[in-house]
């Protein structure tokens, strides 16, 4: 295994990564950053959690901190992500990271006054981080000058074609045609991501580290099953019961998630909600109330918790299955992060029966939801699952499960739409 100094980075970088206190690199770390730094371009299957913000800032801040700066209004890096909490955790983590580097990066997304953002431009920036349609309107306003881009980064390339944000990066990658680096990262490579690899990079090295679609090893998975309409009580008494803070619940819907949320606080249970229809101001404010402890439930839909960098929570619940089993891994991937314990907890309705195959299925192992006495459960369930002991305390600490087999690759499901619907 190699450490950081092996890995050709200068002095005010590894600094600021020991004052972070990385120990050692992480496997796409590892991997990426020699190549990077000998300006190859790359096509890298890593998703959130496994240290891809440092694989690519690194490497860029060194890049850029050896070469002369840009005219103004003229930005030397773009990383393009999909989402804006992405945007402004990818911002956050490039300041740390280039702390000692003296360049100047900004985030420019949606929801927010473009004003400041122009201004910010004008006073000179050398990395930009941009979702892509506030992007060109600051380009179309002449606010930003994409033609001396030197290296491009392109986050969750897969969510940013799910989210139908292809034909703006499009746009976004004709204004960038100079000489550049380009870097994908994409959690997936369907057909659909190695096209636009052919189209967007220049002989690229393809890294693929080989832990997609592999839960953490740490955490542990429960399954109850339980009917639609009483999820949202059998959530509330595993909470209570359980005394559990810090959980993050994933719901298919907006609706369901502020549907949810005001149910739980009917419990008295604190509970807030993070999604797509709420302004800026209110999901930061939602997040940073969840990662003080104000609230012990967030509750978040799948695109709206895309990027969130939220460490080593102790439990993610699943109150819907989602509609494609990749969802899945992204979702438990937020627990037993950094080998810290999680667990990950699946209400299971009788329609979702087979969205559970699904995961079963890419996971390549079994996983067999209790029948907790007192919860309406439909009897195409109860038919196939035993009921859970009476006198077992709620909740169960361990759920059997088989050995962990290979997880294969092999195995894609067809996706399905999956941008947030109500
Ligand atoms: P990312 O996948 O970039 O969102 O990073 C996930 C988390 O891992 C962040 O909180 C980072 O601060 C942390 N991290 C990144 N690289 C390392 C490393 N080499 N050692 C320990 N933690 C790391």
């Amino acid at each position: 295994m190699s450490t950081f100094n092996d890995l050709g980075l200068s002095p005010s970088l590894l600094r600021a990564v020991e004052e972070q206190g990385y120990q050692t690199p992480t496997p796409i770390q590892e991997q990426a950053i020699p190549v990077i730094l000998q300006g190859k371009d790359i096509i890298a299957s890593a998703q959130t959690g496994t240290g891809k913000t440092a694989a690519f800032a690194l490497p860029l801040l060194q890049h850029l901190s050896g070469q002369p700066s840009a005219p103004s209004r003229c930005i030397r890096a773009l990383i393009l992500t999909p989402t804006r909490e992405l945007a402004a955790q990818v911002a956050d983590s490039v300041a740390i990271y280039g702390k000692h580097a003296s360049l100047r990066s900004t985030a420019a997304f949606g929801g927010v006054n473009i004003g400041p953002q122009i201004d910010r431009l004008r006073r000179g920036v050398d990395i930009l981080i941009a979702t892509p349609g506030r992007l060109l309107d600051l380009a179309n306003q002449r606010a930003v000058d994409l033609s001396k881009v030197e290296i491009l980064v392109l986050d969750e390339a897969d969510r940013m074609l799910d989210m139908g944000f292809i034909p703006d990066v499009r746009r976004i990658v004709k204004q960038a045609a100079g000489r550049r680096q380009t870097l994908m990262f994409s959690a997936t490579f369907s057909a659909e991501i190695r096209q636009l690899t052919k189209e967007f990079l220049r002989e690229p090295v393809c890294i693929d580290t080989g832990t997609r679609n592999t839960p953490p090893d740490a955490v542990e998975q429960l399954a109850y099953a339980v009917e639609a309409s009483d999820k949202a009580r059998m959530l509330g008494h595993l909470i209570r019961e359980g005394s559990w803070k810090q959980v993050l619940v994933f719901t298919r819907t907006k609706h369901g998630a502020d549907r949810l949320t005001q149910k739980l606080e009917r419990e008295r249970i604190a509970a807030t909600a993070i999604h797509g229809n709420k302004s800026q101001g209110a999901r930061t404010r939602a997040l940073s109330d969840f990662k003080r402890g104000n609230v012990s439930v967030l509750v978040a839909t799948d695109i709206a918790s895309r990027g969130l960098d939220i460490d080593q929570l102790p439990l993610v619940v699943n109150f819907d299955l989602p509609y494609v089993p990749e969802d899945y891994v992204h979702r438990i991937g937020r627990t037993g992060r950094a080998g810290a314990k999680g667990r990950a907890v699946l209400l299971v309705s009788s329609d979702e029966r087979h969205l559970l195959r699904g995961i079963e299925r890419l996971l390549n192992r079994a996983i067999k939801p209790e029948i907790v006495p007192g919860f309406t459960v439909s009897p195409r369930m109860s038919n196939n699952y035993e009921p859970q002991q009476q006198r077992r305390p709620m909740p169960p600490r361990r759920h059997a499960m088989p050995p962990r087999g290979r997880h294969p690759h092999q195995h894609r499901n067809p996706r399905f739409a999956r941008a947030e619907s109500h």
